[in-house]
């Protein structure tokens, strides 16, 4: 049972689709269980855009644009738990590909123009600027991982994030496996959690949620070379999540 405390929740945004925002709002508006127990004191999204001081303050997205990291320390100061909210604001995430680019590439190819957009050089993960307390991986994060976290801080539980992977979660459903198929599939050295949501839908685990099994990747690489997967193929499925990872130095 839930102790009768109330905590207050903090949501905001740096560069990113605002998907983990959309999910966590989701949450917090409609679970019955944590409902009663959550106060949420800023948000952009729900019309309170102030940073105000918080039990928990989730953020998603990365530091990209050049206003973000002073943000992010005002964020801190006032917040007494800090957590970076899926895979932009951990790892960099989909903005990482930014860093394959110029801005003024970017700017012609999105915009077809111009525009002086204060980007940063690197999307920056939010530990490489601030201390972060709690990480939740996913693009977005799983809504279970999530619910999990609040009524662990309401219960006064530790937190701790899976270290299975996303293979195991793969061959403990029996799935046919990508990878001897000769597909990209990064699911070994993946942390799991998101129940191989991809393979069973037929598509290659890219590694959203980040490596788990560092010491496993020589051994991903070898795999892959035995099913004919070209270094290029990888380089190509590493800038979807992957770009700012050990995997990526490995297949220079
Ligand atoms: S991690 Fe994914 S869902 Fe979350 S903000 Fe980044 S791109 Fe959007
Ligand atoms: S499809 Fe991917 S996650 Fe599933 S068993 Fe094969 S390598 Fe592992
Ligand atoms: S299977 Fe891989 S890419 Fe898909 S949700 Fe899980 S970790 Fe992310």
């Amino acid at each position: 049972m839930i102790r009768p405390m109330r905590i207050t929740i903090a949501q905001y945004s740096l560069s990113g689709c605002e998907g983990c925002a959309l999910r966590l709002l989701n949450i917090i508006t409609s679970n019955e269980k944590l409902i009663d127990h959550i106060e949420l004191v800023s948000s952009r999204v729900m019309g309170i855009p102030e940073v105000r001081q918080a039990d928990v303050a989730f953020v998603d997205g990365s530091v990209l644009r050049d206003n973000e990291e002073e943000f992010l320390m005002e964020i801190r100061s006032k917040s007494r738990i800090l957590v970076a909210l899926g895979t932009c604001s951990i790892m960099g995430g989909l903005n990482a590909l930014r860093e394959l680019y110029t801005v003024a590439e970017l700017e012609e190819q999105v915009y077809g123009m111009k525009l002086n957009i204060g980007h940063l050089d690197s999307a920056k993960p939010l530990d490489s600027i601030v201390k972060v307390d709690y990480i939740i991986p996913g693009c977005p994060p799983p809504t279970w991982e999530i619910e999990e976290f609040l009524l662990c801080l309401l219960l006064g539980k530790e937190f701790r994030l899976t270290d299975r992977t996303v293979c195991f979660e793969c061959t403990s459903q029996g799935l046919p496996c990508l990878l001897e198929r000769g597909e990209v599939c990064f699911g070994p050295v993946i942390r799991g959690g998101c129940n191989a949501i991809c393979p069973k839908y037929g598509i290659p685990c890219w590694g959203c949620r980040g490596i788990v099994e560092e010491y496993g990747m020589e051994r991903l690489i070898e795999n892959l070379r035995k099913h004919n997967v070209s270094p290029e193929r990888v380089k190509e499925y590493i800038r979807i999540f992957l770009l700012k990872t050990k995997l990526r130095t490995l297949m220079r």
